[in-house]
């Protein structure tokens, strides 16, 4: 059986541990590889390496890293084939969305080829008598990202391409569902020119996790997954002295007014709700139409256009959506569809008990629809992660923006609506992080910056972006005078005084 181990130091390291975790096919249910789970001495191994890559790639001028990035952009796309459907076998995701995945974090690798610019610091000639005043934005070392199954190529990229262009060395631990995709982007990005350490990948588990959170040379630490890990993550990492920014969970709500394109609202909500299988951070799992009228012409289109999704394994190009990540998985997802009508929710469509023909193992479940959810059902309050929309009835738009602004989670939101002036007021007022206004799904482009709010993320900065150039750099603040000859009586006096 195909192993996956670690990427250290430039080379493929066998890990040691004895441990391992499963690498299933979604589309059979099989196991198809298992991966080395890595200890807190194989941790530390590869922060030697890091750190030995570390002045070397520091001391690189930002446009000589720029190339590597250029360069590993190039390679990525080259094996842009082998690598969606690399991802697409461990991850369930059509083939599409795998290409998908990894042209965003390919976006993000885009916006660290402007690093040289974007690292940049400030000057004031004459701040004082012959005095200069500059910032210069630095690399912080060794640092670390810890990444979810759900997008394999891009939050790896979101992080690692941003951290390493700014000149830090650095260790990814991916998810151990899917971590053949982060270990080939390791591998291109050696092939790419950047030094041997510069990017390491230690696949593992909490062990490797715990490792990385109270080594001592780990200067920062960015997290993406669930929110109690996110939160654990960001309470240890912080205890130790890192920095840290914990991205977590998310419920996101989208509203639909009287005075929406309902056709294009109901097209745009069923991919955001449904498209890969509900597995975004950024899906649209909650609905909001506004009045009776909106709702039940809502429900009656989203019920029509739900049924009409074909689910398919993820190389059928026809497919709108392949299987779930895992078997615990889907079982979880059906749990929460079997607690809405518990809880009373109506379920239109239910989409347990979904079996593809010849692929009868394959974790696939069919799209589902409720109506009439609640706000205190706990099946709205917690984070569903699969194809399952809840559709909540709101008489107004203020009752509607409530929910999304109540909710614990405040990732991503969205409004449809003819209505600019209700749009620009909701966007200013939402309690969420991320909005879009007759956009489906409000992901940022690479050179903003990606982040939630509230449960969605712990820590003050966003993924990419100036953020995350902030993130990855610390500033230094010099101020110079080179007085001519003898001092005398020119004493220093602070700038302001001057
Ligand atoms: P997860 O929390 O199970 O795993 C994320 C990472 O944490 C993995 O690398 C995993 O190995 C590690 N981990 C798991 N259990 C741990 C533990 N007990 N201690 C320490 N580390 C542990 O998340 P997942 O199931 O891989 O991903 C799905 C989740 O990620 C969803 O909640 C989704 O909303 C969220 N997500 C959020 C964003 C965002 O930007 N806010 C983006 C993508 C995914």
């Amino acid at each position: 059986m195909r192993e996956v181990h670690h990427f250290i130091g430039g080379k493929a390291v066998t890990g040691k541990s004895g441990r391992f975790g499963d690498i299933y096919n979604p589309n059979t249910g099989e196991v198809q590889a298992r991966v080395a789970l890595a200890t807190q001495a194989e941790l530390a191994g590869a922060v030697e390496a890091a750190k030995a890559a570390l002045p070397g790639w520091a001391g690189t001028n930002p446009q000589r890293r720029a190339r590597v990035m250029f360069e590993f952009k190039r390679l990525v796309e080259a094996n842009m084939n082998e690598l969606a459907h690399l991802l697409s076998s461990e991850h369930g995701k059509v083939i599409a969305d795998s290409k998908g995945d990894i042209q965003r974090g390919l976006d993000v690798v885009e916006f660290a080829c402007g690093v040289p610019h974007l690292l940049k610091g400030e000057y004031t000639e004459g701040a004082g008598p012959g005095i200069d005043v500059f910032s210069m934005r630095q690399a912080l070392g060794v640092c670390a990202g810890i990444t979810p199954f759900n997008f394999p190529a891009m939050i790896p990229c979101w992080m690692s391409a941003v951290a390493v262009a700014c000149g830090n060395t650095f260790i990814l631990k991916p998810s151990e569902k899917d971590p053949s995709v982060p270990m080939r982007l390791a591998e291109l990005m050696l092939e790419a020119g950047a030094p041997a350490g510069v990017l390491n990948v230690v696949n593992g588990d909490k062990v490797a996790v715990d490792a990385i959170l109270s080594h001592p040379d780990i200067k920062a630490v960015s997290f993406v997954g669930s929110s109690d890990i996110a939160q654990y993550v960001y309470a240890t990492g912080t205890a130790h002295g890192k920095r840290v920014q914990a991205m977590g969970g998310a419920k996101n709500h989208g509203i639909i007014m009287p005075d929406a394109n309902m056709e294009q609202a109901v097209k745009d909500i069923v991919g955001a709700a449904y498209g890969s299988a509900g597995e975004r951070c950024m899906a649209l799992p909650v609905a909001v139409p506004v009045g009776k009228k909106t709702a039940d012409e809502f429900v009656e289109r989203m019920t029509a256009e739900a049924q009409k999704l074909k689910i398919g394994i993820s190389t059928d190009n026809d497919a709108h959506y392949g299987p779930v990540v895992s078997a615990q998985h889907k079982a979880k997802i059906e749990s929460y569809i079997q607690m809405g009508v518990d809880e009373g929710a109506k379920l239109v469509l239910d989409g347990r008990g979904h079996s593809l023909q010849g692929h009868e193992k394959g974790f696939f479940i069919g799209p589902s629809l409720f109506d009439h959810v609640k706000p205190g059902m706990k099946s709205y309050h917690e984070e569903i992660f699969g194809p399952v929309l809840q559709v909540i009835r709101a008489e107004t738009l203020e009752e509607a923006a409530a929910l999304p602004s109540n909710h614990q989670y405040g990732n991503g939101c969205a409004i449809f609506t003819s209505n600019g002036r209700a749009a620009r007021e909701f966007a200013a007022q939402v309690n969420v992080g991320m909005v879009g206004i007759n956009v489906p799904i409000p992901v940022p482009v690479a050179y903003h910056t990606f982040g939630g709010w509230k449960r969605s993320a712990f820590g003050d900065t966003n993924q990419h972006g100036p953020e995350g150039i902030k993130f990855w750099t610390k500033i230094k603040t010099v101020t110079q005078r080179w007085p001519e000859g003898d001092v005398g009586d020119q004493a220093f006096v602070i700038p302001t005084m001057g």
